[in-house]
């Protein structure tokens, strides 16, 4: 195998012997050295597209050495769709000399930098990936309205769900549901659910969002929006499953997905 296939497998980590990769020449430490055997691939959800797309490399893979069996890649993915770049790095580490002929090396780390632009695909699997994909479904045949309400329905849930692990009340005392913005308000003021790039204008993009999955926009207006409303929810989803505390709370609780689809269909 080649190194850029293992480095398109992770976060699947096996060790694995690669062809050399580096040259016979030990990259030292603190050196640099662009090497020039394959590209790197994988799949995010790519948030301009809206949908899941393969991010490649280009030709040449950044290295910079570590040691005699460690080396630190630097990578930048770009959708092949649409261009958005992305980064990625790895840490590889070898049993023997990482230098040479078919070294066993394993990706110790991994980060990536999705800036915004991606989100990993497991953000738009798990319990709701059924809703967002019929929401998909109905913005494609131009339901813009549609589309939205199941948008709606995957914001409420989560929302739902979080105040209640923070106790805090979905219901009036006379049994009516409380207005959902101001339940959201007061889940954001606990655990932060509203991703940083929809809150740092002062939540006016979130307003303006939150208010067409909300409120009566035209048709044309929630077809417009759809993509940026999708954002908005998948990223609300993310940072629910990113926040430990509540993202465990709910796993005891179990997501009930089957009652959301009865409200959607109903
Ligand atoms: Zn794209």
């Amino acid at each position: 195998m080649r190194l850029p296939e293992l480095l398109s497998r992770v976060p699947v980590t096996t060790t694995a012997q690669v062809e050399s990769f580096l040259g016979s020449a030990e990259l030292k430490w603190g050196k640099h050295r662009r090497i020039k055997v394959g590209k790197v691939f994988h799949n995010f959800l790519c948030l301009r597209c809206g949908d899941q797309r393969t991010f490649v490399s280009g030709d040449e893979l950044d290295c910079l050495g570590l040691g005699d069996d460690q080396v630190s890649i630097d990578v930048t993915l770009r959708c092949t769709e649409c261009e958005a770049s992305v980064e990625a790095w790895f840490l590889v580490a070898s049993d023997g000399p990482i230098a040479g002929q078919s070294p066993h090396v394993k990706v110790e780390r991994y980060t990536e930098n999705l800036r915004d632009r991606a989100e990993r695909i497991d953000a738009a699997s798990g319990p709701f990936a059924d809703l967002v994909k019929r929401a998909q479904l109905a913005y494609e045949n131009d339901l813009g309205a549609g589309a939205v309400i199941y948008l709606r329905k995957i914001f409420e849930k989560v929302t739902w769900e979080v105040a209640e692990i923070l106790n805090i009340a979905v219901k009036k005392a006379n049994g009516n549901p409380r207005p959902f913005a101001v339940v959201l308000e007061e889940v954001n003021g606990i655990r932060n659910i509203i991703p940083q790039r929809f809150s740092s204008d002062g939540y006016q993009l979130f307003r303006e969002l939150s208010g067409i999955i909300h409120g009566d926009s035209t048709e044309a207006e929630a077809l417009q929006k759809f993509k940026p409303c999708l954002q908005l929810v998948l990223g609300v989803v993310n940072e629910v499953r990113q926040d430990n505390v509540v993202a465990q709370a709910i796993e005891e609780l179990g997501w009930n997905v089957d009652v959301v689809e009865e409200e959607v269909s109903s």
